[in-house]
């Protein structure tokens, strides 16, 4: 494991050689990670990657009853339709077709309105379903059935082609969506340095009281920006990501504690770097001071390993420190990416991000599992991270 040094050298007449020092442990890193990735070249990559995703990705194809009506005059089509939607819009039902064809030439069948809970199954007449609806008949037959029909659009390919069997609906194919589901969002070298890093955070996180490791990359450069371990000894919220928080607050200048830990890391921005990043802000959010919006923005456009799924506490770092991505390994019975809750989606907060849970091959996985306990050598399956 590479020995990572941060926070020793805090005089400010040594920052030219901190930076010497980081940087070199930053190559002592890729190098000992990129001897790993060697081995890797010629075997396998046994990782899953699956995207947290709402629930509503998963749930079976819910249904719900409409009456429908028959109609046998096919110019009345589009005004039936128009008045239909005037008494019963299909507002929170936009994905439903209000008309599908029948295997009968000259007939076609349209949506009336929804069952209400208090009509039963019985066979009912047009006129006791449009009841006082002011509705030009013309055109519809007289028969009425009731259909079931998909409640929700779906969000899948799966999702959609279980919903259309029911009654024809809307579907845009979210071609990122159904890649993760499929384990292809990512390729052969996206998987390698998504391992990579893993790696080293797994590694980092056995320095910590609860094996915990943080690693905070730029996707763009595949710069290590940050890796820290948690250290509860010390404080009981330095949590593995509050610290790799504190530490980017660090590498641009700011962060306010004192981790003492020579097995954590940060990089260290020059101030062009600096300016750069606070342009980048203001272009993100014009009309607004970048500088002092620049501390909740620490983590725009970076990615977060995690050993261990993050507890509330982190999540919530992670959404106001603007994390991109999150990948983590362990789920954990706190954890709120996808145990608990799923913060990460969670309607109401300025900020979502995407998150993975990552099944590495045996060997990694087993090799950093059996390390996993605490120092009453019970498996750390109930703290969080
Ligand atoms: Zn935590």
């Amino acid at each position: 494991m590479a020995v990572m040094i941060a926070g020793e050298l805090g005089d400010k007449t040594f920052e030219t050689k901190k930076r010497k020092l980081l940087l070199e442990d930053e190559q002592t890193i890729k190098k000992k990670v990129n001897l790993e990735l060697e081995r890797m070249e010629d075997t396998e990559i046994k990782v899953k990657i699956f995207p947290i995703l709402g629930d509503e990705y998963f749930r079976p194809v819910e249904t719900e009853k409409m009456f429908v009506g028959k109609v046998n005059v096919k110019k009345e089509t589009s005004r039936l339709i128009k008045e239909l939607s005037s008494h019963w819009p299909l507002t929170s039902r936009f994905h439903l077709k209000r008309v599908r064809g029948t295997q009968q030439k000259d007939i076609s069948e349209i949506l009336i309105r929804p069952v209400e809970l208090n009509e039963s199954n019985e066979s009912y007449s047009l006129a006791s379903v449009l009841g006082e609806a002011q509705i030009n008949t013309t055109g519809l037959m007289d028969s009425v059935a009731i259909y079931e029909v998909p409640k929700y659009p779906a969000l899948t390919y799966d999702q959609y082609k279980v919903a259309k069997e029911f009654w024809p609906v809307q579907f845009r194919e979210d071609k990122r969506i159904e890649k993760s589901l499929k384990d292809d969002l990512f390729n052969l070298e996206e998987r390698k340095r998504i391992i990579e890093f893993m790696k080293m955070c797994l590694s980092v996180g056995q320095y910590g009281d609860e094996k915990v490791g943080c690693v905070i990359v730029d996707p763009v450069t595949s710069k290590l920006i940050a890796v820290a371990h948690d250290q509860r000894d010390l404080h009981p919220i330095q949590h593995a990501v509050m610290g790799a928080v504190d530490l980017v607050a660090r590498s641009q200048g700011g962060g306010s504690w004192d981790i003492t830990s020579k097995h954590v890391y940060h990089l260290h921005f020059s101030k062009e770097e600096m300016d750069s990043k606070i342009t980048e802000i203001k272009k993100m959010n014009p009309g607004k001071d970048a500088k002092k919006m620049y501390l909740p923005y620490l983590c725009t456009g970076y990615d977060a390993y995690v050993s261990r799924e993050p507890c509330v506490m982190c999540s919530m770092a992670l959404v106001h420190s603007r994390i991109r991505r999150v990948f983590y390994v362990h789920k954990s019975p706190w954890g709120a990416l996808g145990s608990q809750c799923k913060l990460h989606i969670q309607e109401g907060l300025n900020h979502h991000y995407e998150v993975f849970r990552l099944e590495l091959e045996d060997s990694v996985q087993n090799c950093k599992e059996s390390k996993m306990i605490n120092c009453e050598g019970k498996p750390n399956c109930n703290s969080d991270s």
